[in-house]
């Protein structure tokens, strides 16, 4: 039997639900009673890859940006200085 996680849209409760493929989803909240129940959709195998392709992204952009900078900056300044 798959576990489907469930979400409220009004508190926020989460709970994992055992159900059969068959049977009917939840509507009602638990905690507060609301219609607000729904399934959540989670790939967790998406959540990583993005994270770490963003992780990567991200680090290579700063390293570019430094080097462009340090260089730029302190050859710029010793000319001037030589000047
Ligand atoms: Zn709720």
């Amino acid at each position: 039997m798959p576990i489907y996680e469930y979400v409220c849209n009004a508190c926020g409760f989460e709970k994992d639900v055992l159900q059969s493929m068959s049977e009917a989803p939840l509507t009602d909240c638990p905690s507060c009673e609301k219609p607000e129940f729904t399934k959540k959709i989670s790939a967790p195998g998406f959540r990583l890859k993005g994270s770490g392709w963003y992780e990567t992204d991200f680090k290579t952009g700063k390293k570019k940006n430094l080097a462009g900078d340090a260089g730029g900056a302190s050859s710029g300044a010793k000319a001037a200085e030589a000047n």
